[in-house]
């Protein structure tokens, strides 16, 4: 069947699109990595665990996808700004950053230690601030890439509502949500061609969602690993939490041309969590 209008399938794709992701050695991350590669994009791989890091890129490249890994701790503004000229120099270009690193410490507000509250703010809040601010110098004219971009900011349903024994990572992950809005309309009204968006992911089967089950039943809020699974599933109204790839895939959309007139918006994946 032919197409209705000159937009079509293919606005999916990321042929010739330079990314960068980072927290992308494993999880949700890897799983944005190769599916980006998988639809034509080259892909930076970037995060603090290097051999893992290496270890996705080489698989892509194994694959037919093309890849590189570049070391980036979050936190530092001087290795954001390595990472980005990395990239440009790499594959001569900039268009999608997405900012996915991330930590999560799990504690009652009230025994949570002012050195837990910051290391929680550095990596996902500051890390964020720090992946905006130089992606949109890149992609923004004059910049190093200079074409506009899309870049797409992992928040959580934890950005959007409270959640008991998540203070520290839900205070980071709500300033994700506005801070994207806030970039978004800046690049928006300087006519950048640069679209910001978060996305609010609900429970995902990954290493970060196992630490947490540790955590629960170690709070006592579950006798075992087990019944932490069983109740995190049914948290969720589908009756079980995501897979990376449920991310991935929605991530994609907002990095491709197919998501061009949206911006500053929050997508929310999460089997039905939120619409309760
Ligand atoms: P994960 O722990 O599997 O992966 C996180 C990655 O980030 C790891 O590779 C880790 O090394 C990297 N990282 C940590 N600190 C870093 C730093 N300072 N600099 C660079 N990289 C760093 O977790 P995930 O579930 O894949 O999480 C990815 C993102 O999704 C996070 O922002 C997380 O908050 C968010 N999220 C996850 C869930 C979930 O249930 N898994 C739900 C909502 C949101």
């Amino acid at each position: 069947m032919r197409g209705f209008s000159q937009m079509s399938q293919s606005a999916f794709r990321l042929d010739g699109k330079v990314a960068l992701i980072t927290g992308s050695a494993r999880g949700i991350g890897a799983a944005c990595a190769s599916t980006f590669a998988e639809a034509g994009a080259m892909v930076m791989v970037s995060d603090v665990l290097t051999d893992a890091g290496d270890a996705i890129a080489a698989a892509i490249n194994e694959a037919g996808g093309a890849a590189a890994f570049t070391p980036l701790d979050v936190t530092s503004e001087a290795q954001w700004e390595e990472a980005i000229a990395a990239t440009v120099a790499r594959f001569a270009g900039l268009d999608v950053v997405v900012n996915n690193a991330g930590i999560q410490i799990m504690k009652p507000l009230v025994r949570t230690s002012y050195e837990e509250w910051r290391r929680q703010q550095a990596v996902n809040i500051d890390g964020v601030f720090f992946g905006v601010k130089h992606a949109i110098l890149a992609m923004m004219p004059g910049g190093s890439a200079g074409r506009g971009g899309s870049i797409v900011n992992i928040s959580s349903t934890g950005g959007l509502v409270g959640f008991p024994g998540l203070a520290a990572y839900s205070a980071a992950k709500g300033a994700v949500t506005l801070l994207t809005k806030t970039a978004a309309l800046e690049c928006a009204q300087a006519g950048w061609n640069i679209r910001i968006n978060s996305v609010h992911p609900g429970g995902v089967n990954t290493q970060l969602a196992y630490e947490l089950k540790q955590e629960m039943v170690k709070l006592g809020a579950a006798a075992s690993i087990e019944e932490a699974t069983k109740i995190t599933n049914r948290m969720h109204p589908m009756g079980h939490v995501g897979e990376p790839i449920d991310i991935a895939l929605a991530v994609q959309f907002l990095a491709s041309d197919a998501s061009r007139w949206v911006t500053g918006s929050a997508y929310v994946i999460d089997g039905g969590y939120l619409a309760r």
